[in-house]
């Protein structure tokens, strides 16, 4: 994919970049090396304060950086604003508590015949951030906070669509206080990575984004032993059970669906309903589906607007193409719309099977599918039949349900009454090929130090 600005809701190419140089990479590793042995001598007091500044930033620059990623990725302005917002909140979130979470931990010295034990977490170096362009913002301050707060350096590879937004985060950390070196936008092809990451001065990678992305970072990784952490694609289960609140199942459904232009990796994507309810939610359901407002994404009232990308649509497209060829019946929707651009409308297909691409892939649109269940016994069976596992809902008035729920979804989260959503205070990432580590909470800001064992006799 060429590095560059297009409008997803025309087709528009209205900027574009040229891919570093080998020059300008060496010169960009160097700075961050620097930036590293800068950083990781100032204390937590000193990044706490640099990253609220940038907190304050985000705030007050909302509206614009807002603007951009509408323009960039077609998210609608609303869910823009929102996620600059949640920029900040994660910014204030690490600059609060990463001391706390990476203050020594006393261990059981008489245990180990010593004086004194502890573990000490310090920063590894340089970490490549290979991001995707859904929540380009979040994705990449998700990463960007705990790990500056830890003292490591972060290098950011972006999605090639989200250019302008790259650069604004190395903007972002700079103007906060951070040194140069810091927070380094690359904009590279994704040809580029290997390179970049087989050199011994980049230390670890994270990357979010698909699937083939994630085992080609991690096979380049693995050969140079160095770690990574993958937040990788999802086809989240929504379950609803006959004592859950239709009515709320159904309105929350949507958005767990819809949200983000059906473009995100915990979005709900297979409704697996109980027979007794089946008929009653799918009603429900399709009305509210239809109701959505698609259009231009930087009218305030637009629900839906266009996918990012024009290989993003043709890809729905043939997905669903593909369910009608085995036997799925649409409910809603189910083309592309004929207007320039890309776009596909809220859509419902019932009666997915295991020969249809949809039982096993992720769709990244706003495509739901409609599944039937008899019991609990198969809602699980179905839920749990796919290589992915990262968010999982559940909808049940069951107490014991929904314990049942929590120990028997094959996943890295479970929302029980609620869609999956990312909160700084709950640790965020998946198992099966949605891949592995955390991000978020104490753990995400550990997934990068040197757990230090210190033993003093
Ligand atoms: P993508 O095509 O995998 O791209 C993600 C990033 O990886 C981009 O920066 C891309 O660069 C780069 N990349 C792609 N192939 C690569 C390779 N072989 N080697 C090195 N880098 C490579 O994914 P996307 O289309 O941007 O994002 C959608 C996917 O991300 C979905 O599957 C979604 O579920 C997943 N996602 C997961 C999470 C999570 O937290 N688990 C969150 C958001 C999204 P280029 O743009 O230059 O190709």
């Amino acid at each position: 994919m060429p590095i560059a600005t297009t409008n997803p809701a025309t087709g528009e190419v209205l900027k574009t970049f040229e891919p570093l140089s080998a020059d300008q990479i060496e010169l960009r590793l160097r700075a961050a090396v620097d930036g590293f042995a800068a950083l990781k001598r100032t204390s937590f007091e000193q990044r706490a304060t640099w990253m609220r500044r940038a907190a304050d930033i985000l705030e007050a620059e909302r509206d614009q950086i807002a603007a951009l990623m509408t323009t960039e990725m077609g998210k609608t302005l609303a869910s823009a604003k929102g996620e600059v917002t949640k920029c900040a909140t994660g910014c204030r979130y690490y600059a609060e508590h990463a001391e706390a979470f990476l203050a020594d931990e006393p261990r059981d010295a008489k245990a180990v015949k010593a004086i004194r034990a502890y573990t000490r977490y310090q920063p590894l170096g340089p970490v490549l951030a290979i991001m995707p362009w859904n929540f380009p913002l979040w994705q990449a301050i998700r990463f960007a906070a705990p790990a500056l707060m830890a003292g490591n350096v972060g290098l950011l590879k972006h999605a090639s669509n989200v250019p302008q937004t790259a650069l604004f985060l190395g903007e972002l950390f700079r103007r906060a206080g951070f040194g140069e070196g810091a927070f380094q936008p690359l904009l590279i092809a994704s040809g580029q990575v290997e390179a970049v990451l087989t050199d011994h001065r980049v230390r670890a990678a994270t990357l979010t984004g698909s699937e083939p992305a994630g085992r080609s970072v991690a096979q380049v990784a693995g050969r140079n032993l160095k770690k990574t952490v993958l937040e990788l694609g999802g086809n989240d289960p929504f379950i609803v059970m006959p004592s859950a609140e239709l009515d709320k199942a159904a309105d929350v459904a949507v958005i767990a669906r819809c949200q983000n232009n059906g473009q995100s990796c915990i979005a709900a994507k297979r409704f697996i309903v109980h027979t007794d309810v089946y008929d009653a939610f799918t009603d429900l359901f399709i009305r509210k589906m239809s109701a959505l407002k698609v259009g231009d994404p930087m009218d305030e009232r637009t629900d839906v607007g266009p996918l990012a990308t024009k290989q993003g649509l043709h890809d729905a497209d043939e997905q669903v193409r593909d369910a009608v060829a085995n036997g799925a019946k649409v409910l809603l929707g189910g083309k592309p719309l004929d207007r320039p651009g890309w776009w596909y409308p809220p859509t419902v297909v019932a009666g997915i099977t295991p020969e249809m691409r949809m039982w096993h892939e992720e769709v990244f649109a706003p495509v739901a599918g409609l599944y039937r269940a008899s019991s609990y016994s198969e809602a699980i069976e179905i839920a749990n039949d796919s290589p992915y596992g990262l968010g999982s809902n559940a909808w049940t008035n069951d107490p014991d349900e929904q314990e049942r729920f929590a120990g028997d979804l094959d996943a890295g989260m479970v929302f029980v009454n609620g869609m999956t959503t990312s909160y700084p205070e709950l640790p965020f990432g998946g198992v099966k090929h949605s891949g592995y580590g955390r991000e978020l909470a104490e753990i995400g800001i550990r997934e990068f130090c040197n757990i230090k064992t210190v033993w003093v006799g």
